[in-house]
């Protein structure tokens, strides 16, 4: 029930407009999100990679309806594959369709994304695509495998476990050889598209890691990025690539920023490679109302924060 109110309300105008004005709700956000500037990401980035954690940065923003601001958006990946690559620094970009304004005309989503994925491929970078919620789920597919047919071998889409579809889909991208990030899914969706209780999606998490871990799919030259926090998935996918004598630089691990931190580290300094997703913006409310959707205890530290704050500042 929790999870449902968290993610009505990240859908809220009126409730994002007032929510995003309030200064400690703002500076909580900080443990989900980097900054509101790229400077102050780099500087994240810099920070994880000094620890052996590599980055997918991401530029808050999506459900644009303006073609200016699709435009914008996508200048501003530009921008910061540019600072990337000026940096040295070890991080992917990851963005959202409907940012780059999949909701304004499909054409014109596809032109942007073509020209941050062109200069990604330039800069030997990898752009991935974020899976939003069901409606877009054709639509995000047509493009990346559209990408794919146009040569381009340096983008990765993520794929929900918790879709009945997912299986089918990753059985697709599997044979077309491409990038695939698995994650649970993070959307309210409806019981005739989506496993709706968490051990089926858990079950399917696994089925589906174990098909993209799969000898066939290496041998297709398929990449798997393991997307969760969930001790069970993560053991489960460890003890998979063991028994298949997988190797750590095979596949990776990915982690959302400000998600247990120390685990990030622990499966780094077992030899894994580790990717943390780091947002950063100024439209942050959405993503940060679906972090707390996946954990409503964060609530309490949200609420802890706000109650303690007039204390701190005069101590
Ligand atoms: C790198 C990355 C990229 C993602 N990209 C997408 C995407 O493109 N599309 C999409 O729909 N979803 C995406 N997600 C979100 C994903 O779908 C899940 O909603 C989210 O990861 C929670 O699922 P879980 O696998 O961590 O397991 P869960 O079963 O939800 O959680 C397992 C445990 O992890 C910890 N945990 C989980 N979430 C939180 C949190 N918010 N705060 C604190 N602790 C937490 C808790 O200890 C919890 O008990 C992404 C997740 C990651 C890690």
């Amino acid at each position: 029930m929790m999870r449902q109110f968290f993610l009505t309300l990240s859908q809220s105008r009126p409730v994002e407009t007032t929510v995003s004005r309030v200064g400690p709700v703002r500076r909580m956000t900080r443990r989900f999100v980097a900054g509101e500037s790229r400077a102050e990401a780099l500087h994240v980035v810099r920070a994880l990679n000094a620890d052996g954690l590599a980055v997918a940065l991401d530029y808050l923003g999506e459900s644009v309806a303006d073609p200016d601001e699709a435009r914008a958006h996508a200048d501003e990946y530009v921008a910061l594959l540019e600072a990337i690559r000026a940096g040295g620094l070890n991080s992917d970009v990851s963005l959202k369709l409907t940012g780059m304004g999949l909701d304004v005309d499909e054409e014109l989503c596809y032109h942007h994304v073509r020209r941050v994925v062109e200069l990604a491929d330039r800069c030997e970078n990898v752009v991935e695509i974020d899976m939003e919620s069901s409606a877009y789920v054709e639509a995000t597919l047509r493009i990346y495998k559209r990408l794919l047919q146009e040569g381009f071998r340096n983008v990765l889409v993520a794929i929900q476990a918790y879709l009945y579809r997912s299986e089918q889909d990753v059985r697709e991208l599997i044979a077309l050889g491409g990038r695939v990030r698995l994650v649970k899914g993070a959307y309210a969706e409806p019981p005739d598209v989506a496993f709706p209780h968490k051990r089926d999606v858990d079950a399917n998490f696994v089925r589906l890691m174990r098909l993209m871990l799969s000898p066939e799919a290496r041998a297709q030259g398929f990449f798997a990025a393991i997307a969760t926090h969930d001790e069970a998935m993560i053991r489960a996918t460890v003890e998979y690539v063991r028994e298949q004598r997988i190797s750590p630089e095979e596949f990776e691990f990915q982690m959302i920023y400000g998600i247990r931190r120390r685990r990030q580290r622990e499966l780094a300094a077992d030899g894994y490679a580790v990717r943390v997703y780091v947002p950063y913006g100024t439209h942050w409310y959405p993503y940060f109302m679906r972090r707390l959707a996946e954990r409503p205890a964060n609530l309490l530290f949200l609420l802890r924060h706000v109650i303690e704050l007039p204390g701190r500042k005069s101590a």
